[in-house]
């Protein structure tokens, strides 16, 4: 395969926005609701003579978006008509922004993003075998962002990283869950490969309902394309969805489209001056933002910690606030890294491999984790043992000193309580001594153990070792 081919890919992703209402009425944005057509109102189900109203929380929430990503928010800004008929578009229309998006020119990941703008979601068809298909008007009427990529992107896995990024810049702002899974948020592509300059044939994929799929549909494609053009065949411009049990696309049954949305502004709608609105001002929308993921990213790679501990500590929002938790109460100078690195393995291995899969919260607390992690690091506990009292920690949050008292798991490395317990077994067991020193290596095991019993199994068998080992040299 002629390996010069070049894919060049755009990305559409629309995500629902978290606030408490609908983008243009009073009904509550819940996106988890599972009954059907309870949150509804003559509104969002396009009854004639009813007014929309724009909701600020979203706007606020878009242009918040649109300042962590360093774009261009706008100064001036209207909504739009959008006119196709679909069942599961009431008025015949959707509110949308067409010629004055509210953020412009923004970047993520190292990919330029075209525009951002807001727009209402649309109700949601539930086809029942064949026999009938039902609207449900639940998600009518949620507030919605659009965001399109310019077409920068070379691979399926670029494709899936920026899009799992922007998922994760809208949990840090609680802007939106984004779980594709749950239609939160819902990813398409734009894709072409040419050998030169000159784009190739562009088809669009659509229906990716997860990261992998995103990933995978993308390869696929380029793939595929790129087999064609070695055989000199022509790629058909068409709209392409992911089979997940065959792992291919497969060709859509579109909907006549005329792509002719015939935008003008919604007349019902006042355009809006931003800078009117004290709270869109630069200044309080930049104080308005947390620590965004890709700083987290930084600030933690930068302690040395491992790049794969980082990516679950920076990904999972409740491990990664448990950790800058732990951290504020651990014993430890500022320069000091060990403790920081030995917490973030702790807390990313043995804690999420004891903890209940979809927990919600971190079960102990921060105070008695970091108190283990200063306890493991001054040898108190053996790593064994810290796993050991880590458990029972869960089991109801307690001190970890306590737990490994009750345990006996405690481990003395203290340098001249251990060095008297080398003396005097020394002294007691003459005979294992001469053999010892004579060559018979087993002869230090049973020095070793004697040792440790007589500590109550407390010592630290790797220092009782080398004292008793210095002992017996002198
Ligand atoms: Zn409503």
């Amino acid at each position: 395969m002629n390996n010069n081919y070049q894919a060049t890919i755009g990305l559409e992703i629309h995500a629902q926005l978290k606030t408490g209402s609908k983008m243009f009425c009073a009904c509550p944005n819940d996106p988890e609701e599972t009954k059907p057509n309870v949150n509804i109102c003559p509104t969002c189900t396009g009854h004639p003579g009813t007014l929309p109203v724009i909701n600020y929380e979203a706007v606020h929430q878009l242009l918040r978006i649109g300042r962590a990503l360093n774009g261009e928010l706008a100064d001036f800004t209207e909504f739009d008509r959008k006119h196709y008929f679909y069942p599961d578009i009431p008025k015949g229309y959707q509110i949308s922004q067409d010629k004055y998006p509210l953020v412009l020119n923004a970047r993520l990941k190292g990919v330029d993003i075209g525009r951002i703008h807001l727009e209402e979601d649309t109700a949601r068809s539930v086809h029942n075998k064949g026999k009938e298909s039902l609207v449900d008007f639940n998600r009518s009427g949620l507030p919605l962002m659009e965001l399109v990529t310019r077409p920068v992107i070379k691979s399926g896995r670029e494709a899936a990283d920026f899009a799992r990024e922007l998922r994760l810049l809208l949990r840090y702002l609680g802007a939106g869950e984004a779980d594709m899974e749950k239609g939160q948020m819902r990813v398409e592509a734009n894709l072409s490969v040419s050998a030169d300059e000159n784009l190739g044939t562009k088809v669009e994929i659509k229906n990716l309902n997860s990261f992998k799929a995103v990933e995978k549909a993308v390869a696929y494609e380029i793939e595929r394309h790129s087999r064609m053009l070695d055989q000199g065949e022509e790629i058909k411009q068409q709209t392409l969805g992911w089979n997940e049990q065959k792992q291919e696309t497969v060709a859509q049954r579109m909907k006549e489209e005329s792509n002719d949305y015939r935008y003008f502004p919604e007349p019902d709608l006042p355009p809006m001056k931003l800078s009117e609105v004290e709270e869109f001002s630069d200044e309080q929308l930049l104080a308005s933002l947390p620590e965004l993921p890709w700083q987290r990213r930084d600030r933690y790679l930068s302690w040395g910690i491992k790049e794969q501990t980082v990516e679950v500590l920076v990904s999972e929002l409740m491990l990664g606030g448990f950790f800058d938790q732990v951290l504020k109460e651990l014993d430890r100078p500022s320069e000091e890294n060990k403790k920081v690195i030995l917490s973030a393995n702790y807390i990313t291995s043995d804690l999420v491999g004891l903890m209940e899969e979809g927990g919600k919260e971190v079960p102990i607390s921060a105070g008695n984790f970091a108190d283990l992690i200063d306890m493991i690091y001054q040898e108190k506990l053996s790593s064994r043992g810290g796993k050991d009292v880590l458990a029972k920690m869960l089991e109801k949050d307690r001190g970890p000193e306590e737990i490994a008292r009750q345990e006996g798991l405690l481990q003395s490395s203290d340098q001249g309580e251990l060095q008297k317990l080398a003396v005097e077994v020394i002294k007691e067991n003459p005979d294992p001594v001469k053999e010892y020193r004579a060559g018979k290596e087993n002869s230090l095991k049973f020095l070793i153990g004697q040792a440790m019993k007589k500590s109550g199994g407390s010592a630290n068998p790797q220092k009782m070792q080398e004292l008793l080992k210095e002992e017996l040299d002198k």
